[in-house]
């Protein structure tokens, strides 16, 4: 294995962003759609690791890690070897028609790590909202039942009818509708800002009620959840809550979907979050961290729901891409090999270390939470539920003018996430964890305005 070039080390070398990268960005706002923003207009050169170098030289700490993509980091090894190897044997055969075997070691191993020993199927997609589709394409399929049942603050694509499914309007559904219909929203578990007392148990009796009474247990096809969720805001539902859904799923024939798209992958410190109370669902959607970088996405599930479905109702043209196979396979070796879940829960303690610290200074730190590698703080006006999205936006640009990555979620704009490749060196992250510290001193000693 070759080393890596790019030192693991921040470096500025011009203000952020550049010059470079100013003259980019004047190139991207003539010739690309507003509508799909950039967290930071610091145009990318090469990356490795943890570590991105823009195109004026800066290196700058990636606490993003795409989304929760490169966890095994930017351009490991395995991957680009595995990449590259197949690109040049052949790209793509459209496994529809002319199928391959990377296509199926995906499957044996997704189905193999899904939680449950159970008999199950897995089938390979291009993108996390496909795959949310084709679970709910599945779910109603199986059981000829036209109710999908979501939680608020939920993400799960842009897509139509994962907009749908989707909670927050602004940005992901402003004027988008009209959206898919036969959706249901129902209270999730948010220790936070639930009422005091309200444990798991009870958070899931509050949105089952509502569910027997609005929709109906005998019209729902499935129940779709995340685990932890993303963009919501890091939301971890309280101990017993998940178990409560899954088990209500399964006394009424409701397909339990679990959408692992962000969560996936040792994120959290296991192969999936659902692993932490032994959940088990029955249809399992992932995206994100499984391709390592390319674009692949699955949903795994119980073998007579997956087999319901008649040859042909599901695929897509690129859906499990020979070189995102490849790719996908050096990615679950890495993760193996490397034991990137016990580093995911190595690096959680370090932040959830910083982080607490800074809530014991800083009143506005309402909330710290998390699991391994995905841990946020929640910003609000000081002695109040009350989110303050602008503070929240200001430690954020804060960082990116020091050169670390880090991104915001929640529905309120308000709550900052660290999720960074799980391959992160020690120094590194205590080093962004500093400029994360100093940016939180900075905005939240200023005097309020
Ligand atoms: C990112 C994400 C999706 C959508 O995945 P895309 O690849 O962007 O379509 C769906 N669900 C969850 C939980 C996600 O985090």
């Amino acid at each position: 294995m070759e080393p890596s070039p790019i030192e693991q080390q921040r470096s500025l070398v011009t203000e952020l962003p550049g010059p470079n990268s100013r003259t980019l960005h004047e190139r991207r706002v003539a010739a690309v759609a507003p509508g799909v923003g950039s967290t930071l207009p610091v145009y990318v050169h090469e990356a490795s690791g943890a570590i991105l170098v823009d195109v004026d030289g800066n290196a700058l700490i990636d606490l993003g890690a795409g989304i929760a993509v490169v966890s095994v980091g930017h351009a490991a090894p395995a991957v680009v070897g595995a990449v590259s190897e197949q690109m040049s044997r052949f790209a793509h055969t459209c496994f529809m028609v002319s199928p391959y075997e990377s296509y199926v070691a995906v499957c044996e191993a997704l189905n193999e790590l899904a939680p449950g020993d159970h008999p199950k199927r897995t089938a390979l997609f291009s993108s996390g909202a496909e795959a949310v589709e084709n679970a709910v394409k599945v779910a109603r399929h199986a059981t000829a039942r036209p109710a999908v049942v979501v939680f608020d603050h939920a993400y799960h694509g842009r897509t139509n009818l994962t907009m749908a499914l989707t909670a927050k309007n602004m940005p992901y559904k402003d004027k988008f509708g009209p959206f898919a219909p036969e959706i249901y929203r129902v209270p999730t578990s948010y220790p936070y800002r639930d009422p005091d007392g309200m444990g798991g148990p009870e958070a899931a009796a509050r949105a089952l009620e509502q569910v027997e009474r609005t929709v109906g247990a005998d019209n729902v096809a499935c129940m779709l959840i995340e685990p932890i969720q993303g963009e919501g805001g890091f939301v971890v539902p309280a101990p017993g809550f998940l178990p409560a859904l899954a088990a209500w799923c399964r006394d009424h024939g409701v397909v339990f979907a679990v959408d692992e798209i962000q969560t996936g992958f040792c994120r959290t410190g296991d192969w999936f979050a659902c692993d932490d109370e032994g959940v088990v669902p029955d249809l399992l959607t992932t995206a994100k961290a499984l391709g390592g970088g390319m674009p692949l996405a699955a949903v795994t599930g119980r073998a007579d729901l997956m087999d319901a479905v008649h040859v042909g109702g599901l695929g897509g043209t690129y859906g499990g891409n020979p070189v995102a196979c490849a790719a996908a396979l050096a990615a679950m070796d890495t993760m193996r090999t490397l034991d990137l879940a016990g580093a995911a829960r190595r690096i959680g303690g370090t932040i959830g270390t910083c982080l607490e610290s800074l809530q014991d200074r800083f009143p506005a730190i309402g909330d710290v939470r998390g699991r391994g590698a995905m841990m946020a703080m929640e910003i609000v006006r000081p002695g109040t539920l009350v989110p303050d999205a602008d503070a929240t936006r200001r430690i954020i640009q804060s960082c990116h003018r020091a050169g670390v990555v880090t991104l915001s979620c929640g529905s309120d704009g308000n709550v900052i996430r660290l999720l960074p490749p799980l391959v992160i060196d020690g120094a590194l992250l205590a080093e962004g964890l500093g400029v994360l510290a100093a940016s939180v001193e900075e905005v939240l000693s200023a005097p309020q305005a």
